[in-house]
């Protein structure tokens, strides 16, 4: 009963998706050819655009939106979030004390900030919660962003990801050896079961942990975690369910064995060099570079009891190398889609890696279209990411010309997904 009022109520504060809504944007932003194209009006019906107008014309039966002054741009993708958790410095402990559905009802809350701060879209790295979240989002009880979730990451005995690190050899006892359901892989067997497990689960990619991490309650950040075959094993499952495999890997050689093994994207790639690019743009690997989240462990690193010791002697060391390397990255021509790692940072200013992409010498356009355009070649949508006939009606707005002052990507005025309403300017 609860369930169905929240969703009459849902359903009474945005319009529905069926509605012919025209959009009269002051500019609009062609994400394929990464530069502004002038005045146009956006029509959106059955959540597609269903045309692009010059100019800002009347559509006879539309409720229009003015967007006078304002750059329109097809919704933002984030390829790398944790809608189920953000950390603080109780997050260690918090695991232990906390349930599943504490996780999810703060979940809703992030979700909404996501979708309300311009990401219409988001790729979920990690977090049995989200599947849930996700289906919840796609059932209209729950605001947030389009999900495509991994569910839980896979990693090796005592790796990134592994559910048991930290705990005490009681608590190891009663929990059990994690396996495959777990997400823990030892072997080519292990590694294809976990894929089909994800499969099970209802995942919509594959993330793995091909070296420490930074978060974990482990030693190291940047030892290489899976073994050549055992990446090989996941690859070549992952295929035979139309999985994409995304790897988080800060030391050079785990991203090495990943690259070499087909993974799709290589996620934070903190000590990359010339002979990492070489061999990501030889194989067409992604580099999804999330600097957000290594300012922000490297900005906690220096507060002290933030984060256990353990954790703060890497979150120094590798936070503040991701931004020299996105930007050695942007100009070894290696191919870079948008992610941030949102969940450790705060959900809400994923925006924010805009800014860093730009201080580090990428151009404006190019940082808006590794967030749209770039993104959606990572997911393999063909239906998202740009402003076209036929394609989703995800579209956001901000105030005045982000090309030439990229903080605007921080003053959203409006967002609609799938043709659906969320926010618009107050004064229309
Ligand atoms: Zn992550």
């Amino acid at each position: 009963m609860r369930l169905i009022l929240l969703a009459a109520a849902l359903a009474a504060a945005v319009p529905a998706a069926a509605e012919t809504v025209a959009l009269k944007c002051g500019e609009v932003f062609d994400s394929k050819s990464a530069r502004l194209v002038g005045a146009r009006t956006i029509v959106t019906s059955e959540g597609k655009i269903s045309q692009v107008l010059p100019g800002r014309v009347s559509v006879p039966g539309a409720r229009e939106v003015d967007l006078a002054g304002h750059t329109c741009m097809p919704g933002w993708i984030d390829l790398h979030v944790h809608m189920a958790m953000q950390s603080g410095p109780r997050s260690y402990e918090e695991r232990f004390r906390l349930d599943d559905t504490d996780f999810a009802l703060r979940a809703v809350g992030y979700s909404e900030k996501t979708l309300l701060a311009g990401f219409t879209t988001v790729r979920d790295l990690g977090g049995e919660v989200t599947l849930k979240l996700r289906d919840a989002i796609n059932a209209g009880l729950v605001k947030g962003p389009r999900i495509y979730a991994a569910g839980k990451s896979i990693a090796t005995t005592g790796g990134h990801a592994d559910p048991t690190n930290g705990m005490n050899s009681e608590l190891s006892f009663v929990v059990g050896t994690p396996g495959p359901t777990e997400g823990v892989v030892n072997g080519t067997d292990a590694a294809r079961q976990a894929v089909r497990q994800r499969y099970k689960d209802g995942s919509d990619v594959i993330k793995i942990t091909a070296t420490g991490g930074v978060m974990s309650y482990a030693k190291s950040g940047d030892a290489p975690q899976f073994m050549d075959d055992e990446i090989r094993a996941i690859v070549e499952t992952a295929k035979d369910y139309g999985y994409a495999v995304a790897a988080h890997a800060h030391g050079k050689e785990g991203m090495k064995r990943a690259i070499e093994g087909g993974v799709t994207s290589i996620e934070h790639g903190t000590y990359m060099d010339e002979e990492i690019f070489a061999l990501m743009k030889k194989h067409g690997t992604w580099y999804v570079p999330t600097i957000s989240a290594g300012r922000f462990v490297a900005e906690k690193a220096k507060v002290p009891g933030y984060l256990p010791e353990i954790v703060r002697v890497k979150a120094e060391r590798i936070g503040a190398q991701i931004q020299d390397t996105f930007a050695k990255a942007y100009k070894a021509g290696v191919k870079i889609a948008f992610g941030t790692d949102m969940g450790v940072g705060p959900h809400g200013d994923n925006a924010l890696e805009f800014g860093y992409m730009v201080e580090s010498g990428m151009p404006a356009a190019e940082a808006l279209q590794a967030a749209t355009y770039r993104a959606a070649e990572v997911l393999g949508e063909r239906d998202l990411g740009q402003l076209e006939p036929g394609f989703r009606a995800d579209v956001v707005a901000v105030p005045g010309n982000p090309i030439s002052d990229i903080a605007l990507t921080s003053k959203v005025a409006f967002v609609m997904k799938d043709g659906v309403v969320y926010r618009k300017p107050s004064i229309e």
